[in-house]
C-alpha cells in the first residue's frame, strides 16, 4: 500500500506507524521512495486487520501476546493486530522520559506483570484516549467498559458493519464502504485534538479539515500513531519537522530524537532549536528536491490542546542552503529571534537590531542596553562585539541574496588599514555618524568623515568613496554601520584589561 504526503498530522502518523511496522516486520516492510512517497507491503497492512487470536501463529515473535484469560482474551479474540501493536509501541512511549509520572510508571509496571492486553489498553486510554488526553473523543469515559473492547476493534480497522454506499477518503483518496456507525466516518479536532489550529496562530493555515469530511477507517487507525512520531523537547512541548516527503521526515524524526535524548531536559529551548535546525540542513543537503522544500516544525502543547507552527519558506531554505556564510552566521548567534527574524525576511528588525549593538559596542558597553535586552532578551552581553559581526555578515547575504560578502570584507578592511590617529578621531564622531546614518542623513554623516580626514590632511580612500556612492540604503546602511563597528575593533579585541 502506497501513501503520499499529506497534512501534518497525517504525516506524523505515517511516520509513527511505519516504525512501528518496521520494527515488528522488519526494515523491508516499509520503503521509503525517493519521490518523497512511502510503501508497506500489502501482507503486513492485511495482517494488521485481522483479529490477533486468528492470526496469532503468524505473528512475529514480539507482537505475540502473552497468554490471558476474561477481558484480556476477549480483547485479543477480536481487537485487530493494529491495536494491539499500538499498544506495545505506546506503553514503550510512555516509558520514554518526561512522557509520564513516576505512579504512572509503577502502573505501567504492575500491568506489565498481569500480562494482560486489555488491562494495558486501559491505562494507554486513561492517558490518551480520555478528556485530557489527545484522542479525547475517541473512546470517551461516557463508554461503558463492556463496549470499549468493540469501539477498539472499530477504530484500529478491525471487523465493522457497513451500509452499502461509497465515499472517497479525504485523505488518501481511496474509496470505501461507509460504516453503519455515522460518526466513525468523520474526524474532527475531538478525535485528534491537536491538529485543531491554535488562537492567534494562523488560522485554519494547518487545519483544513471540516467534519462532513470523510476519512476511511485505514487511515483513522493510522491517526493515532502521529502520538509516536513526537519527540518531547525540553520546554515540554511535543515537537514534529514537516516536510513533503517522508524519506526526508524519517531522517529528522530520527535527528530530532537523537537530539533530544543527547542534551539534557534542562538545555535551553533556544539551543535545542537551533541545533535541531543544524540538523536539518545537514540533511536537507542530502536531499535534490531541496529547493522547492517547505519544512516546518511544529510544537504541540504537553497536554495536547495546542499546536503551533514554525514555517520555512522555500526561499529561506534556499538561501540558508545556498550561503554558508549565511547558515554559519546563524547557527553562531545561537538565537531564536534572529532566526524567526531572518525567516520573517524582517530585515527592518535585524537592522534595528544592529544599530543597537553597534551603538553599544561604541559606547563602550554603555547605550542602549535596555533596548539591546528587549530585543534579544540576552544579559550577556559579552558576546556582543561576536554578534554584531555576524549580523553583519547575515543582513549582507539577506540583501545581496546569499552573496556580498566581499563587499562587506572590503569596507572592514578599509577600516582596519586606517592611519591610528586618524582611528582615535573617527572614533569620537562614532555616535553622530551613526545616528546620522540611521536617520538617513548621507551627507551629514559624509561630511563628519571628511571632515575628520581633512583635518589629517588625508584623501578619502575609493572603499570610503564606494560606501557613500551606494545608491541602496539599506546596502549604504549595512556598509557604513560596518565601517564604524570596525573601527572600535581593535580597542575590543585589546580590551583585555578591562
Ligand atoms: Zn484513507
Amino acid at each position: 500500500m502506497k501513501f503520499y504526503p499529506g497534512p501534518w498530522f497525517y504525516n506524523a502518523a505515517i511516520i509513527g506507524f511505519a516504525n512501528s511496522v518496521s520494527k515488528y516486520f522488519g526494515n523491508r516492510s516499509v520503503e521509503y521512495l525517493d519521490d518523497g512517497t512511502l510503501e508497506i507491503e500489502d501482507k503486513v497492512m492485511s495482517l494488521l486487520r485481522k483479529p490477533v487470536w486468528e492470526v496469532i501463529d503468524n505473528l512475529p515473535k514480539s507482537l505475540q501476546p502473552p497468554s490471558t484469560s476474561g477481558k484480556g482474551q476477549d480483547f485479543i479474540e477480536e481487537a485487530p493486530v493494529n491495536a494491539w501493536m499500538f499498544i506495545l509501541e505506546t506503553i514503550e512511549f510512555l516509558k520514554q522520559p518526561g512522557n509520564a509520572g513516576k505512579n504512572f510508571l509503577k502502573k505501567i509496571k504492575n500491568a506489565e506483570k498481569h500480562r494482560d492486553p486489555f488491562e494495558l489498553f486501559q491505562i494507554v486510554r486513561s492517558r490518551y484516549f480520555l478528556k485530557s488526553g489527545p484522542f479525547a473523543n475517541a473512546i470517551s469515559a461516557g463508554n461503558k467498559e463492556e463496549n470499549v473492547i468493540g469501539l477498539v476493534t472499530k477504530l484500529f480497522c478491525g471487523k465493522e458493519e457497513t451500509i452499502d454506499e461509497r465515499v472517497h477518503c479525504s485523505l488518501c483518496g481511496k474509496e470505501f464502504n461507509v460504516p453503519k456507525d455515522p460518526d466513525r466516518m468523520f474526524m474532527d479536532n475531538r478525535i485528534l485534538k491537536y491538529a485543531a489550529s491554535s488562537k492567534d496562530k494562523f488560522p485554519g493555515f494547518h487545519w483544513g479539515f471540516k467534519p462532513s469530511i470523510p476519512i476511511c477507517p485505514e487511515c483513522l487507525s493510522i491517526l493515532f500513531y502521529g502520538l509516536l512520531a513526537f519527540v518531547r523537547g525540553p520546554t515540554g512541548k511535543y515537537l514534529f519537522i514537516n516536510a513533503h516527503s517522508f524519506k526526508l521526515m524519517k531522517e529528522l524524526h530520527k535527528e530530532l530524537k537523537e537530539i533530544a535524548t543527547k542534551r539534557s531536559v534542562e538545555s535551553p529551548s533556544k539551543v535545542f532549536i537551533q541545533s535541531v535546525l543544524k540538523q536539518l540542513f545537514l540533511i536537507a543537503t542530502s536531499f535534490s528536491l531541496w529547493s522547492t522544500l517547505t519544512i516546518e516544525m511544529y510544537q504541540i502543547t504537553s497536554d495536547f490542546s495546542r499546536s503551533s507552527v514554525t514555517y520555512i519558506p522555500p526561499h529561506k531554505i534556499e538561501q540558508l542552503l545556498g550561503s554558508e556564510e549565511i547558515s554559519n552566521a546563524l547557527m553562531a548567534m545561537h538565537s531564536t529571534e534572529i532566526f524567526e527574524h531572518f525567516i520573517q525576511n524582517d530585515i527592518g528588525w535585524l537592522f534595528n537590531l544592529l544599530y543597537l549593538l553597534t551603538k553599544y559596542i561604541i559606547s563602550h558597553g554603555k547605550g542602549s542596553i535596555e533596548e539591546l535586552y528587549s530585543y534579544i532578551g540576552s544579559k550577556n552581553m559579552e558576546h556582543a562585539s561576536y554578534l554584531m559581526n555576524d549580523l553583519q555578515v547575515l543582513i549582507c547575504g539577506m540583501l545581496y541574496n546569499g552573496g556580498g560578502q566581499m563587499d562587506l570584507w572590503k569596507v572592514k578592511k578599509a577600516a582596519m588599514s586606517l592611519p591610528p590617529k586618524l582611528k582615535e578621531d573617527l572614533a569620537k564622531l562614532s555616535y553622530q555618524i551613526l545616528e546620522k546614518t540611521r536617520t538617513g542623513s548621507k551627507d551629514d554623516a559624509l561630511y563628519l568623515i571628511e571632515r575628520t580626514f581633512a583635518a589629517h590632511k588625508t584623501i578619502l580612500t575609493d572603499e570610503i568613496i564606494d560606501i557613500f556612492d551606494e545608491k541602496n540604503d539599506e546596502t549604504f546602511k549595512l556598509k557604513l554601520y560596518t565601517f564604524i563597528g570596525r573601527i572600535f575593533e581593535k580597542s575590543e579585541k585589546g580590551g583585555e584589561e578591562e
